[in-house]
């Protein structure tokens, strides 16, 4: 491995395109693990750290992609048993120690990792990181490229859904059919509720929509519409009357007012996307409704194996939301910003 070098996209300075450099391989220290990067997925938080305002924690210049998977080719000293071994690397890497970890809520770890924020990411062609939380990938089955986005669109979702408490009978709504949206549809419904979907692109609710009851194509209706097209459902479905799951997903401003003006007595918000814009709520519906709103980041570690299984079991679907590209095209897909499947970059160096 003497003649390897580490290439890696890394971000220079916000609104500049990522910077391909070179240098030396790192050497795994104790309890680290160096991995060839297999894939690594594009979410819309890369986009904010470059282009939206959104400062990473690490100094610049920066590798960034948090959605990796790769297999092992070098490790610390106590680690050899796991060279070779095919890893997802799970986005929020906790330190496992803290209080915060010992709750339960690894996932808001003070002292966690994140790849591509904390520390160097996944658009390189190697990954050097903690060990401790890294899930291995069982061989076969889906392709181990698609798996990337499950470290952190699919556990995103799936954690959020679980976390509502969504199961048999329950209305979940997602707020955002693309991305993560599709994931959190499709754990909603292998948790036994009933989907809705609502997007103002109708190309990605069609996409979705084997894995909705039913879609609703926001650009065409006004909010009152949608309500009522909700209530109509809950009717028709005899879903349980007061126990809404809503999971804002999409992201934006516009969206977040959507999954807001769907509050109802007793409901639940889950809010999985991200902006830096401000929505105009009265926060005291949540009082008068007696509901729940909460706010998701990333996925424990220990959710990992399920998730693994339940796409290994196609219980949750990958290959038809997302799409591989060549890891050289970064740049473009990046500046493309809305992308219809999720990218997935394979290193090409
Ligand atoms: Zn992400
Ligand atoms: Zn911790």
């Amino acid at each position: 491995m003497a003649d390897k070098k580490l290439r890696s996209w890394r971000m220079v300075e916000p609104g500049k395109p990522l910077e391909l450099q070179e240098s030396a391989l790192p050497v795994p220290g104790p309890g680290e693990i160096l991995l060839e990067v297999a894939a690594c997925g594009l979410c819309h938080t890369d986009f904010g750290f470059l282009y939206g305002g959104v400062r990473p924690n690490a100094p610049l210049p920066l590798t960034l992609g948090h959605e990796i998977v790769g297999r092992s080719v070098a490790a610390g000293p106590d680690l050899e048993s796991a060279l070779g071994t095919s890893f997802l690397v799970p986005a929020v890497l906790p330190c496992g120690s803290c209080e915060l970890c010992r709750g339960g809520r690894g996932n808001v770890c003070r002292r966690q990792k994140m790849p591509g924020n904390d520390l160097d990411g996944g658009f390189a062609s190697h990954f050097l990181g903690p060990a401790e939380f890294l899930c291995p990938v069982p061989n076969g089955g889906v392709r181990l490229e698609h798996l990337s986005v499950a470290a952190d669109a699919v556990g995103t979702a799936y954690q959020s859904v679980l976390r509502s408490g969504a199961g048999n009978g329950d209305l979940a709504i997602v707020v955002g059919a693309g991305g993560v949206g599709t994931f959190a549809a499709q754990t909603a419904r292998v948790l036994g509720a009933s989907v809705i979907a609502i997007d103002i692109d109708s190309a990605r609710l069609e996409a979705l929509s084997s894995h909705v009851d039913l879609a609703l194509d926001a650009a065409n209706m006004t909010a009152k519409e949608i309500r009522t097209a909700v209530r109509e459902f809950e009717r028709a479905e005899d879903t349980r009357a007061h126990s809404r799951k809503i999971f804002e997903c999409s992201g934006t401003a516009a969206g977040q007012q959507t999954a807001w003006s769907l509050l109802t007595h007793n409901a639940t918000l889950a809010i999985v996307g991200f902006t830096m814009d401000k929505a105009d709520l009265r926060l005291s519906n949540l009082m008068a409704f007696d509901a729940t709103a909460f706010g998701n980041w990333g996925c424990l570690p220990e959710h990992f194996p399920t998730i693994l299984k339940l796409i290994a079991a196609g219980d949750l679907e990958i290959e038809p939301f997302v799409e591989c590209h060549p890891m050289s095209r970064l740049n473009d897909l990046i500046a493309e910003e809305q992308h219809h499947r999720r990218p997935i970059l394979i290193p090409d160096f």
